[in-house]
């Protein structure tokens, strides 16, 4: 071990003093009325919470309710926002609907039926995700848990990592929390995966994602990533574990049982001479903002790994430029590199926290001129959609015509990543598929390809 890799060893030993173990309380839906904190909050609002949560998932744990939210300002706090159900995320038919079924007693049963017809037209794979993004092996079988839409990136979610700390109230992956296996996308297979990697020496990165993969033991952790230090993955430079326990619950990696054989683990890949990184997803500057959440921070720093944000503009909770800024501003003075703001995805509670696009650029550049260099490392706002990452890049005039500048930040042909092309103006969109071409145009100029992929991938 060279000398560096011993101060490391010895700096992300024991945590600093005050750091005392925690156990993980969690509450769900079952346990709404033992929430202390919620007596305060109106009946009125206890039945809403209980409708929407028989809908879309719930769970929040103590260390959320006691150190992030901020009750006196609760229902507005941001971080209530983003933890607790809230009845603008139902249609009000839907909510109506449910509301009424609890006043007039229904059963179990009847409650259940009802909540997954909603959930059926909440768009619950958003970008077409399991049909066009799930490989095949050499026997032309799917391969669940894994996704390989980008020619360098392979997505991985562990089985055991189905699951976050909290479940965000906006989640775009909440189709995995309510239990119907036919929406699960999760994998057990270790081996699966390598046999994958090994046979794809294209891939130069390796993408560990949930649900939040920081739910798994460090010894599971290990029997996937492990291996990938062997010559025969020589071609994965990258490994990027996607975590919101940087928030939720960050005593994984300072208090919990194992959170110094995690950070050995990480310490081990990247003294290997892999990349780590953690993609930490952020919402608000106060998830950074208290002693064990920058203790977090600092002991995966010392092990080598980089910590890189991303996170969607979400109404009611962060959907201003003064929050971005000082965000960014947060994360760069902790170490954190900003990489993505995300549009909300058109799923689940969308409607709640949709932001119109023309509002999500100006935020974004709002911000972006509120922070040094180091902080305008974040591209956005970008749309996660079928053809790729697509980010708004501005909006201009051009030839009389106002018009939305985009361009693919990511996409499934690399031919066309950093293309700018147009879309008409439109104060109102909220998603790529509400954009027209702009000038005159019929189609964008990669359509025809894209909807020949799709017709390939459902024939096949
Ligand atoms: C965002 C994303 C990736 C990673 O893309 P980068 O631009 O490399 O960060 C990989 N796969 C999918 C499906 C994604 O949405
Ligand atoms: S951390 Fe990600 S997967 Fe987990 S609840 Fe939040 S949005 Fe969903």
């Amino acid at each position: 071990m060279n000398q560096t890799a011993i101060l490391r060893r010895q700096s992300t030993g024991a945590p600093e003093a005050g750091f005392g173990a925690r156990r993980f309380q969690v509450y769900t839906l079952r346990d709404l009325d033992r929430i202390a904190a919620l007596s305060r909050m109106p009946d009125e609002l206890h039945f809403e919470m209980k409708v929407v949560a028989s809908v879309l998932p719930f769970r929040v744990n103590d260390y959320v309710i006691d150190s992030l939210i901020d009750w006196d300002k609760a229902p507005e706090d941001p971080v209530f926002q983003l933890s607790f159900p809230q009845k603008g995320m139902l249609d009000p038919a839907d909510f109506d609907r449910m509301a009424d079924l609890f006043h007039a007693g229904a059963d179990a049963r009847e409650i259940q039926a009802a909540a997954q017809e909603i959930r059926n037209h909440l768009n619950p794979h958003p970008a077409d995700q399991l049909r066009l993004n799930v490989p095949l092996d050499e026997n032309g079988e799917r391969l669940e848990g894994l996704q390989h839409k980008y020619r360098e990136t392979v997505l991985f979610f562990p089985s055991q990592g189905q699951t976050c700390h909290t479940y965000c109230s906006f989640c775009f992956r909440w189709a995995q929390f309510i239990g119907d296996k036919a929406l699960r996308m999760a994998s057990t297979e270790a081996a699966a995966l390598h046999r994958y990697l090994r046979n794809h020496r294209g891939v130069t990165d390796l993408l560990v994602t949930g649900g939040d993969p920081m739910v798994m033991k460090a010894r599971r952790l290990a029997a996937y990533l492990e291996p990938l230090l062997e010559p025969a993955f020589d071609h994965i430079q990258s490994i990027r574990i996607g975590t919101k326990a940087l928030s939720f619950w960050p005593h994984r990696f300072v208090t919990d049982e194992d959170a110094d054989e995690l950070l050995r683990l990480l310490e081990r890949l990247s003294g290997a001479g892999k990349h780590i990184a953690l993609m930490a997803h952020y919402n608000h500057w106060r998830e950074l903002d208290t002693d064990i959440a920058r203790e977090a921070i600092r002991r995966l720093r010392s092990t080598g790994a980089e910590i890189r944000s991303q996170g969607p503009l979400l109404a009611h909770i962060n959907d201003s430029g003064e929050t971005w800024a000082r965000l960014w501003q947060t994360q760069v003075k902790a170490g954190i590199i900003p990489y993505y703001m995300f549009v909300e995805r058109d799923t689940g509670a969308h409607r709640y926290f949709e932001v119109p696009l023309a509002k999500a650029w100006r935020v974004y550049r709002e911000a972006m001129q509120q922070v040094s260099g180091l902080g305008r490392t974040a591209r956005g706002p970008s749309m996660s959609a079928g053809p790729g990452k697509v980010e708004i890049q501005g909006v201009t005039e051009i030839n009389g015509e106002k018009v939305f500048v985009l361009r693919f930040i990511q996409s499934r042909n690399p031919d066309w990543v950093q293309r700018p092309f147009f879309a008409r103006y439109d104060e109102s969109a909220t998603w790529l598929d509400q954009l027209r071409p702009a000038l005159g145009e019929e189609r964008f100029f990669f359509e025809d390809e894209y909807q020949a992929f799709c017709a390939e991938r459902q024939g096949g």
